[in-house]
């Protein structure tokens, strides 16, 4: 059952989001060349404790993970893009890093993710960067009542195509309130017009992301982290968003994050005009 939420239940969850916000800002300025993913991890334990929230990741255990995870955060570096499991490592300089990190507070999930390249960045890492965060755009702008939810993968799966990324459609974004996968998966491409109509209340977790060559995966064989099959760079980038009576409101955005514009209209068939 997909449960709409209330605005008073989306406020609650736009509380956690402001803090999985946080959390990712600080991951962000904290990843440089000479960090270890350890310090990272260890870094964001302290603030959950602080902050009093719980891990949405610690103990999980999906089918197809390896055991319950024991950490708190997903950390995944160049050609690896999901689920990475934070390890002993070394940030060098021009690594691509995925952070992806969710908790309830009080009850009530946030998801968000967050890709950053440490050091100096290479133009192909930066422009596939970008591509995830336009398409987050994108996806997050057709959210909105009466449109369909394949209106929303049709908008990620057209900024890829507009950049020449094939799009995996085997982890996608879901449905997000009191855990943090609920019911609905929204693939990262489809058909626009198909699919659930989106109504206020619905909460979402949307996260586009691609490889720069291929759409197919391979699991580490740590049981967890998936990496890019042709071991091509990746980028992935997400955020929780609420379907509301007016604008679609972003319950994790960061504070200093300036959202992408999407690519120039005349290279996009679905915008609309
Ligand atoms: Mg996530
Ligand atoms: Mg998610």
């Amino acid at each position: 059952m997909i449960e709409l939420k209330t605005p008073a239940e989306i406020e609650r969850m736009h509380v956690t989001g402001r803090f999985v916000a946080e959390v990712l800002t600080e991951v962000g300025e904290l990843a440089d060349v000479g960090v270890n993913l350890m310090d990272l991890e260890h870094h964001v334990r302290g603030m959950i404790e602080r902050r009093g929230a719980e891990s949405c990741y610690w103990d999980y255990a999906p089918s197809f993970g390896k055991g319950p995870f024991r950490n708190v955060i997903c950390l995944a570096v160049n050609d690896a893009v999901l689920h990475g499991l934070p390890h002993d490592y070394v940030l060098r300089d021009g690594d691509v890093l995925t952070a992806d990190f969710a908790v309830t507070i009080d009850g009530w999930a946030a998801d968000s993710a967050r890709t950053v390249i440490v050091g100096t960045a290479a133009e192909q890492d930066l422009r596939i960067v970008r591509a995830t965060e336009e398409a987050l755009e994108a996806a997050i702008d057709v959210a909105r009542p009466g449109n369909r939810l394949g209106d929303i993968s049709a908008a990620i799966g057209a900024v890829a195509r507009d950049h020449g990324y094939p799009v995996n459609t085997e982890f996608g974004g879901h449905g997000i309130g009191r855990t943090m996968h609920e019911e609905l998966h929204v693939p990262n491409k489809g058909k626009a017009g198909r699919g659930l109509t989106l109504q206020p209340g619905l909460t979402l977790a949307l996260e586009p992301w691609f490889a720069r060559t291929t759409d197919r995966i391979v699991f580490d064989p740590d049981g967890w982290t998936i990496r890019s099959a042709d071991g091509s760079r990746a980028a992935h980038t997400e955020h929780t968003v609420a379907v509301t009576e007016d604008v679609p409101l972003v319950l994790t955005r960061r504070e200093q994050e300036e959202p992408v514009a999407r690519a120039g209209s005349d290279r996009l068939s679905t915008k609309d005009s």
